[in-house]
């Protein structure tokens, strides 16, 4: 329908008016509507996710309100659109306050992520060089790398001391392999209580003590005595990640509507008013994850390089190269992109990964690849072989207020396992941008682009014509 209706009740006319709606409409009247709507329940829900924080007129409960309006119009787009649940006649009141109400869930729950990442972690295998977090049982910690290793060894240990001709390295195995296994003994199962060691300063669980005492069971202590002149000790713990890390997902062909549903609102929550200590934590956190992120990519090149036949891996490789660059350029923004899954600029980072992705490959070319086990020399991006691009388009757009031109591709990216339409083909590599007006190329104006826009600088007037 396009214009603005009256303000309506919109819940209770929303059944009248599903069939009339276009996509346009809900950025232009439904979405505001709503959120005026649900304005109560939204800043209840602010307070829920947030606490404290987001009670009146401050950031938190703006930041809230926002997310609240992304999910307002993906639900409705899904409800509408995807799975036309008004066809069925479902309740959609009921439907819009089950997202706000998970929206709420979700953010308490990663909110609670942050606090609660300090889990108890195994001393034995700590001092072997493993990190294996601990499992409660029965009043107890279980570490299931002791209980394989106390299943692992024995046989290990026998193997090397059947060997006929021991030498030097066999022995020095052995009594390896014995230390490792009194130590795994003393901590599969072991007390969450415990003491400092007097001469290693380790953790001693108190499930080791006996009758005449305690013995310390690291390799390179002795330490034998009683527990009562021993100072208590708080057992090891060690950050808990969220596991979350794959770059099998690596999407080669990025979908320019993705992009919005990913916008997330954290480096606002990050900034203020925080307090030093989970300063602190989001800092190491920041740490650890930017160190594995940086293993990982480089654990990723040399499988690939292992185990790939020359047919992908130049491309892979360059696509982790990629990765490896804008690590390097943008780590903050790749760190929260790849191990939480967020965006966080206006930017976003797959299509900087992606231009430079492809920025590698042209210098790389020309190429071979083993396609249906024939050699293909490749010396064009556009080589379809290549499958970079589904080819050129040409598209006529106007520059707009903020100084951006749309992606009005004609083409649509039809694809992944539902065969969706997910709209406008991406912007892969902008190959000219032309002034309609003066038919000169404009290109060294582009400021930047991503999928779906093309950013240009301010000395392009508003309202330009231009073929890209
Ligand atoms: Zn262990
Ligand atoms: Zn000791």
């Amino acid at each position: 329908m396009g214009e603005t209706l009256p303000t309506i009740n919109i819940i209770k006319n929303f059944h009248n008016i599903a069939t009339k709606i276009i996509p346009e409409d809900l950025d232009t009247w439904i979405v505001p509507q709503l959120l005026i709507h649900y304005s109560d329940k939204i800043r209840y829900l602010a307070v829920k996710a947030y606490g404290e924080a987001a009670r009146g007129n401050t950031l938190a409960n703006s930041a809230f309100k926002e997310r609240a309006k992304e999910e307002l119009k993906s639900a409705v787009f899904t409800f509408l659109f995807k799975s036309e649940h008004h066809k069925s006649g479902r309740d959609i009141n009921s439907y819009l306050l089950t997202c706000l109400n998970r929206l709420a869930d979700r953010i308490l729950c990663d909110s609670d992520n942050i606090k609660k990442y300090n889990s108890p972690i195994c001393p034995g295998c700590k001092h072997i060089g493993n990190r294996s977090f601990l499992n409660p049982e029965d009043k107890a910690l279980k570490c299931d790398t002791c209980f394989k290793e106390i299943a692992r060894l024995p046989t290990e240990i026998l193997l090397l001391k059947d060997k006929l001709d021991k030498d030097i390295q066999d022995r020095q195995n052995i009594e390896l392999f014995e230390s490792r296994l009194r130590i795994h003994k003393a901590f599969a199962l072991h007390s969450k209580k415990g003491y400092r060691c007097p001469d290693c300063f380790r953790f001693l669980p108190e499930s080791l003590n006996g009758e005449y005492g305690i013995s310390c069971p690291f390799n390179d202590c002795e330490y034998f005595g009683k527990v009562n002149k021993l100072e208590s000790m708080p057992h090891p713990v060690s950050m808990c990640q969220r596991s979350m890390i794959s770059l099998q997902s690596v999407p080669s062909k990025m979908v320019g509507s993705a992009e919005s549903q990913h916008r997330e609102l954290q480096d606002i929550f990050k900034a203020e008013n925080i307090n030093p200590d989970v300063k602190m934590e989001i800092n190491e956190t920041f740490g650890v994850e930017l160190e594995q992120l940086i293993s990982v990519i480089s654990d990723q090149i040399k499988s690939v390089k292992r185990v790939n036949s020359s047919g992908t891996m130049t491309q892979k490789l360059l696509m982790y190269e990629a990765y490896q660059n804008i690590l390097k350029i943008s780590p903050e923004e790749m760190v929260s992109y790849l191990v939480h899954r967020k965006q966080s600029t206006d930017l976003p980072i797959q299509s900087r990964v992606y231009q430079e992705y492809i920025k590698l490959m042209e210098e790389t070319l020309p190429v071979t690849l083993k396609i249906n086990n024939k050699n293909h020399i490749i010396c064009d991006l556009l080589d379809p072989n290549l499958q970079l691009f589904d080819g050129k388009s040409e598209f006529e757009a106007e520059v707009d207020y903020n100084y951006i031109i749309p992606n009005k591709t004609s083409e649509t990216y039809v694809g992944g396992v539902n065969f969706k339409d997910y709209g406008p083909c991406f912007i892969g590599m902008i190959i000219d941008l032309i002034d309609k007006n003066t038919n000169k190329s404009i290109k060294s104006s582009i400021k930047n682009y991503t999928f779906s826009q093309i950013n240009v600088n301010s000395d392009i007037k508003i309202g330009t014509a231009v073929i890209v």
